[in-house]
């Protein structure tokens, strides 16, 4: 059966770059009828931060990226690590080296002087003489011949020669196991069939298969996925784009538009831009991701996220819509139901964010009017409307759209004007602004009352 794991490092929170690799993964995994891990790598305790771990967990909360099983810990393995280390020690296929770290380091200089790769020489690899009392890394012992072939869905067949790779060491000479050793039992012991990850981990792969097998454990297959780079071309970077995936959420983003996005950054099913969840789960491929590397557009994103405000059902809009009301100060608790404004102004706005800030009145008095929609036309010219469509408005004993409408359209007539001079002065009386859905759908979502109170202050 297919598992796959997404293995965040908590150093940060959660970008986009590891968004599309979850992604990635947990679609896999999906498609396949299969698992889907959570693994928290936090063997780098310097780095690693509980507030990170919250900040991944939260946007994979976001982005509705559930998992099978874990988190697990790294951190809470090391008994499980340290094990394998002293059965792999027992069997010769590792051993204790006893250079001391300022040795290593003039031995890479003299070889990176004579333009070599620096690499550990294997000087303890068939020592026995080792010293008393002192202190000593383990390292794994690498084939001295052969090669490595990395099968990777992305890549095709990468074939790595064990010449190239030095002795690795699995656990420090302070007796904390090392990262490639802590993601290799992991793969192992949660049964990972599929890895996929970022391309930075390709070095890694050959090594973490030898030690896969010296283990005698299988070796999953691999997919490893390239970079994205900004919308200028360069390796994206906070100072030109979002890239934490709370920031798209506080952006105004729907996680829906975040994850289609994403997932036609760098995978494709021919032209189509526009999957459901159920048609990225369905048409999935780890075969169909490309090599190269993608370039964040946001304007894209835009257009997929307009798209998904206006195409969504608005109760699950609503699910999201209300953090922007509330992170605006807005009450939405009295007023009208969240997901009918949203009907009303979904194809006004790009994103949540502006949705909420546009719908305020709705919810609230508006402190001022639009200085220009006033000026055009509320004053001096429209007392005798506003008066007059708020005295026919208040009389309306069934408040509906079709009432609405006919006391707007009565007051034009009687006042034998166009239906605009009554209009938009009453849009502006009744929202403050000069833009709003259709008169009748926004008068309606408010109550009668209100319409009275907001015509009476805009007489004054
Ligand atoms: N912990 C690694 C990272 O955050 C991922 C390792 C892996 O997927 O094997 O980049």
């Amino acid at each position: 059966t297919v598992v796959t794991r997404f293995a965040p490092s908590p150093t940060g929170y959660l970008h986009v770059g590891g968004a599309r690799t979850a992604l990635y993964s947990w679609l896999y995994a999906k498609s396949q009828g299969g698992k889907f891990v959570l693994r928290i790598e936090d063997t780098d305790i310097e780095r690693s931060t509980q507030a990170a771990i919250d900040a991944i967990l939260e946007g994979m909360q976001w982005l509705g990226l559930d998992w099978d099983d874990g988190p697990y810990y790294q951190t809470k393995r090391f008994d499980r690590y340290n094990q394998l280390i002293d059965q792999l020690l027992a069997e010769g296929k590792a051993y204790k080296c006893f250079m001391p770290a300022a040795e290593l380091d003039a031995i890479r200089e003299q070889q990176m002087a004579k333009g070599e790769k620096p690499r550990y020489p294997g000087t303890w690899r068939d020592r026995t003489d080792h010293p008393e009392g002192q202190p000593f890394a383990i390292r794994f012992k690498t084939p001295l011949e052969g090669n490595v072939t990395i099968k990777d869905h992305i890549r095709g067949d990468i074939v790595i020669a064990n010449e190239e790779l030095d002795d690795l060491i699995i656990r420090r000479t302070d007796g904390a196991p090392t990262y490639n050793f802590c993601v290799v039992v992991d793969d192992w012991d949660m049964g990972i069939s599929h890895v996929v990850r970022g391309e930075d981990h390709i070095n890694n792969t050959p090594r973490q298969i030898n030690i896969l097998q010296a283990l005698g454990a299988p070796i999953p297959e691999y997919a490893h996925v390239s970079m994205i780079l900004g919308d200028d071309g360069k390796k994206l970077s906070k100072r030109t784009n979002a890239v934490g995936v709370m920031e798209f959420r506080d952006d105004g983003y729907l996680p829906q538009a975040l994850l289609n996005y994403l997932v036609r950054l760098g995978w494709s099913h021919g032209d189509q831009e526009i999957f459901s969840m159920e048609e990225m789960i369905e048409l999935f491929s780890l075969d169909a991701i490309g090599q190269s590397a993608s370039a964040f557009n946001t304007d894209k994103l835009i257009w997929l996220n307009q798209h998904y405000i206006k195409a969504l059902p608005a109760s699950e809009v609503a699910e999201h819509a209300k953090w922007h009301f509330d992170h605006q100060g807005i009450d939405i608790s009295k007023g009208p139901a969240l997901e009918d404004v949203i009907t009303a102004q979904a194809d006004r706005v790009k994103t949540l964010k502006e949705l909420a800030a546009i719908s305020a009145y709705f919810y609230q008095e508006y402190d001022e009017f639009d200085e220009k929609a006033a000026k055009k036309h509320l004053r001096p010219v429209a007392k005798e409307a506003l008066i007059l469509v708020q005295t026919k408005l208040a009389a309306i004993a069934d408040w509906n759209p079709e009432t609405i409408h006919a006391a707007i359209n009565e007051t034009a007539e009687e006042l034998d004007v166009g239906m605009g001079k009554v209009g938009m002065p009453l849009r502006v009386a009744v929202t403050g602004s000069g833009n709003s859905p259709s008169l009748d759908v926004t008068l309606n979502l408010l109550n009668q009352a209100k319409i009275e109170q907001r015509i009476t202050k805009a007489l004054k």
